[in-house]
């Protein structure tokens, strides 16, 4: 027997559904036990059968660099033997906000969390907080964590209060959440026109990753930089996956649309549990200690991984890295093109769509060929080509994937593309 049967039989007995997240167990893509990972080194993951796979999903996004990048494990090794946490504060949290504030154009000031979720939550307290008001405003098919009151979905019609969107959500938590299609423009003003008066904040992935890689409609961030303004609400961009990827400064400094916050995490933690939030100093300045809205963590700005995101974040300072990305990954995106699919890309972030229009909603996404999606992530995992179990998520090109892993790719997708 495979030691992944063996390990998944266990693991679901003392696990819900096996997995510690739920796309782990790779239900979306009718592909039966998931592999149990032994080891990664840059492109490719091992697993504790001994099958190696080139590896497109890369943690789901913050290993821009590769698995076991040489200069990030002697970093946390150093760093470890130093001590694992100590709660008080350190050079290095210095050292990375400052970092952080020279790459993000938005951010003056930033906190450190322990996950994307948290810094979201915190995010989105802050400015409830510094507003002095309660309604946000998110999109369908955006993910902003797993905090209640993010976990909504649209109501009927346009501009409605969100719904729960899982049991153990309460209908409170998500009462002040107002959910609108993405790139659509009509409905982001007919929600500030019905709401603006006690409207918070817009919240918004820049460039979707959530329902696969959706970039934003020409103008569309910089109209909701100019419904925030007239509303007095803050835009915030989440920048989870986006930050430190798609440009230095993530995708504000792509599109050149300034919010009033910014989310980060995975590149920005360098592999480890680390995200962020900030933005302005006059909004960061609310938070406590030097302000009324409180947050906290144990394990903020941990040692390990502020000494992995260092590395990585002062690799990042080289222009060359994003030029290496947008071209490997725009040759995987003309080598997966074909009939019958559509490739949506913007630098190192790709989603092939099995549908022949362009996706520029989660409705649009959601007619995709969901059967075909499972179909194409079980031919290349035979393949030894693993790519994300969910025709929602994203393809992530890090600088370890070279020509080999794409034509390997490109090639193993190609067999079933033709069919
Ligand atoms: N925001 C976005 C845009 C994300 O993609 C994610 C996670 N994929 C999160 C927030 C939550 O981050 P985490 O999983 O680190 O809590």
């Amino acid at each position: 027997m495979a030691l992944r049967t063996s390990l998944f039989r266990r693991a679901r007995e003392v696990t819900p559904g096996g997995v510690n997240s739920p796309v782990r167990a790779w239900q979306a893509v009718g592909g039966g036990e998931p592999f149990f990972v032994r080891r990664g080194d840059g492109a490719y993951l091992e697993d504790v059968d001994g099958n190696r796979y080139v590896d497109w999903v890369m943690s789901w996004g913050p290993l821009v660099f590769g698995h076991a990048d040489p200069e990030v494990v002697e970093a946390v090794q150093e760093a470890a033997a130093e001590g694992t946490s100590f709660g008080a504060p350190t050079e290095r949290e210095v050292e990375l906000a400052e970092e952080i504030t020279d790459a993000v154009p938005s951010v003056e000031k930033v906190r450190l969390v322990s996950s994307g979720a948290e810094a979201a939550m915190s995010a989105v307290r802050l400015a409830r907080g510094f507003t002095k008001r309660d309604r946000i405003l998110k999109f369908e098919g955006g993910y902003h964590g797993h905090a209640d009151g993010l976990l909504a979905s649209a109501g009927s019609g346009l501009a409605t209060l969100g719904i729960p969107l899982s049991p153990g959500v309460p209908s409170a938590a998500t009462a002040d959440t107002v959910v609108c299609p993405y790139n659509d423009f009509a409905a982001a003003a007919a929600a500030v026109e019905r709401y603006g008066e006690g409207l918070a904040a817009v919240l918004v992935e820049p460039v979707a990753g959530n329902m696969g890689v959706v970039p934003p409609e020409p103008g569309f961030l910089e109209a909701l930089r100019g419904l925030c303004d007239a509303a007095g609400a803050l835009l915030v961009f989440d920048e989870v996956i986006t930050g430190f990827r798609v440009a230095r400064g993530g995708a504000q400094e792509l599109y050149g649309v300034r919010p009033d916050l910014t989310i980060l995490g995975k590149i920005a933690g360098g592999g480890l549990p680390l995200a962020a939030f900030g933005g302005g100093a006059n909004v960061m300045d609310e938070l406590a200690p030097s302000g009324p809205v409180y947050q906290a963590g144990t394990l903020s700005g941990n040692p390990l991984a502020t000494a992995a995101a260092l590395v990585v974040l002062r690799r990042l300072r080289d222009p060359s890295v994003y030029e290496q990305l947008e071209e490997t990954g725009a040759r995987l995106e003309a080598g997966l093109s074909g009939p019958g699919v559509t490739v949506q890309r913007v630098g190192a972030m790709l989603t092939v769509f099995f549908r022949e229009d362009p996706v520029r909603t989660f409705a649009e996404a959601s007619e995709s060929d969901l059967e075909r999606y499972g179909a194409f992530f079980r031919h290349l995992l035979e393949r030894g080509i693993y790519v994300a179990p969910s025709q929602f998520e994203a393809m992530f090109v890090s600088t370890a994937h070279g020509d080999a892993e794409v034509e390997a790719t490109v090639e193993a997708a190609a067999e079933l593309l033709r069919r």
